[in-house]
């Protein structure tokens, strides 16, 4: 197989970026084309824009991601991260620097799994006025927040919005794919009710595949890499009873028409 894609990782994380040759190496070697690696602060941002620089695989999204949420999955995760707090104008003034390096504006969105927070609402109404003003797709977290997402950015006239790990209500995935917004497949779906009901029901015009790395593995044992994101496609393939190239060929006409 060969056009694949892998829209959404994080290749900064400590846990890739030691290993970073061999992992780029591998998404080769199954075929991957893009893999989009995503900042969620100005560190990530940074280093995002770095290893798009140094691999011509890997293109940058750049974000702020719910920093309430961050400071949290810093304190609890398994993987040290350091979150230091910043000034998010002075960061959009990187971004916006940036603009010619980038591909989407990615990872931003809601996180309320701690409650509602004005800080979040604040930050995303900027991250979406940004994508709109760089005239760059927006690439959107939204757990536990997923209405609200949606809600901002209804009131967008972006149209290239791609909702990531989307695990709202049925409804609600509906009312994504009626505003003609896309919706990712991450690797996971081997095992999850959620993303195989969205494999199914969306149309492949509207679908892209993700591993989410080093996240949400397919493989228990192992963390996620872009090389993965075969799983995915192998899926929708499954799903939607179509040939794995016609599925990869189809998103990757996604790809041109939402991210080139
Ligand atoms: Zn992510």
């Amino acid at each position: 197989m060969s056009l694949l894609i892998d829209v959404h990782s994080h290749l900064d994380h400590p846990l890739l970026i030691n290993k970073i040759d061999e992992i780029i190496q591998r998404a080769e070697n199954a075929g991957l084309k893009h893999i989009i690696t995503n900042g969620i602060n100005p560190e990530t941002n940074r280093i995002c824009l770095e290893l798009s620089k140094k691999y011509s695989i890997v293109k940058c999204g750049m974000g702020v991601y719910p920093r309430d949420a961050l400071k949290k999955e810093a304190e609890t995760g398994e993987a040290k991260l350091k979150v230091g707090d910043f000034n998010i104008d002075e960061e959009i003034e990187f971004i916006k620097k940036n603009r010619n390096n980038l591909v989407a504006i990615s990872e931003v969105g809601l996180d309320f799994v701690n409650g509602e927070s004005r800080q979040q609402i604040e930050d995303f109404g900027k991250m979406i006025w940004l994508a709109e003003e760089l005239r760059k797709p927006i690439v959107v977290h939204s757990r536990k927040a997923e209405l609200k997402c949606i809600e901002m950015l209804e009131s967008s006239k972006n149209k290239n919005i791609v909702m990531h790990c989307f695990s709202g209500k049925k409804s609600l995935v509906k009312r994504i794919a009626g505003n003609g917004w896309l919706l990712t497949i991450p690797t996971v779906v081997v095992r999850s009710q959620q993303f195989q009901d969205i494999a199914k029901n969306v149309p492949i015009s509207q679908l892209f595949c993700e591993t989410d790395s080093p996240y949400l593995s397919p493989i228990k044992e192992q963390k996620n890499e872009p090389a993965f994101v075969a799983e995915s496609y192998s899926m929708i393939a499954k799903l939607k009873g179509m040939d794995i190239n016609e599925v990869a060929n189809n998103i990757y006409m996604n790809w041109q028409r939402v991210f080139e």
